[in-house]
């Protein structure tokens, strides 16, 4: 087990023994609205100002409240997130109400990112989809794969994938021409700086200026996406969302 810290730990092994306590052995066992029931929260579906979900408690009973015009996907994750909030005695005042940035709150060890490893292992079990992650050839086509088996979004499944794969990759999410955040799976070394402007040698870049971006993995400079130090070349794998304005580039480092 690599080391993401206790807490966070602990949110994945809260979600593997739901996981093992509804028998789940395949993706299409994972029921998020009953396995919120059967826990004690009944789901509601109306237009949230505000908010991207929310959980209000009282006594044993809870009602997550999600927006009925969020993808299938992402009504997944936020049920699974405020489970999660549930689940891990964080709901201790009546309600809990989680934004857009409290669900792609990756990276600190707070409730919110405790939720997003409950809601992660809820939807995309290691059990289920460590074997999937250990390849060769590391690209966007077998994370695409995954994320519609599991009706899981594409960015919660590269972050999955990260997790598990057991080459040297990241995660950039990158919006207005900028790293907004990132993952990186544990053995990854070069310094990735957060809210750094996107360098043109990029493929993401492309997409911020108006031109097409390659749709293929891409070897790039390496000095262009981090403090290189020796590395010359890091393969790029970058997918936009023109919807949401934002990129998903999948970092590479290659074995020589
Ligand atoms: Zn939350």
């Amino acid at each position: 087990m690599i080391d993401i810290g206790f807490k966070l730990v602990e949110a994945e092994r809260l979600a593997s023994a739901t996981i093992e306590e509804f028998g789940i052995c395949s993706p299409e066992h994972i029921r998020i609205r009953d396995i919120a029931f059967a826990k004690g929260a009944m789901v509601v579906e109306e237009k949230l100002t505000r908010a991207a979900a929310s959980i209000v408690k009282a006594g044993n009973r809870a009602t997550i409240r999600i927006p009925p015009t969020d993808t299938m996907e992402r009504r997944r994750f936020s049920i699974a997130h405020e489970l999660g909030h549930l689940v891990m005695g964080h709901v201790v005042s009546i309600k809990k109400v989680c934004s857009n940035a409290d669900m792609m709150d990756w990276y600190q060890s707070s409730q919110e990112t405790q939720a997003n490893f409950f809601a992660s292992e809820l939807i995309l079990p290691a059990k289920l989809v460590s074997s999937r992650c250990d390849i060769g050839n590391i690209s966007f086509e077998p994370i695409k794969k995954i994320a519609k088996d599991f009706r899981a979004s594409l960015t919660a499944t590269a972050i999955k994938f990260v997790r598990l794969c057991p080459e040297k990759c990241a995660i950039i999410y990158s919006t207005q021409g900028k790293i907004k955040w990132f993952y990186k799976s544990p053995d990854w070394w070069p310094f990735i700086h957060k809210d750094k402007k996107l360098d043109k040698r990029t493929l993401a870049y492309d997409f911020f200026v108006g031109q097409p971006m390659d749709p293929d993995p891409v070897e790039v400079d390496a000095d262009s996406w981090v403090e290189s130090r020796g590395l010359d070349e890091i393969v790029e794998h970058s997918i936009a969302s023109t919807q949401y304005g934002f990129v998903l580039s999948l970092l590479w480092i290659k074995p020589r």
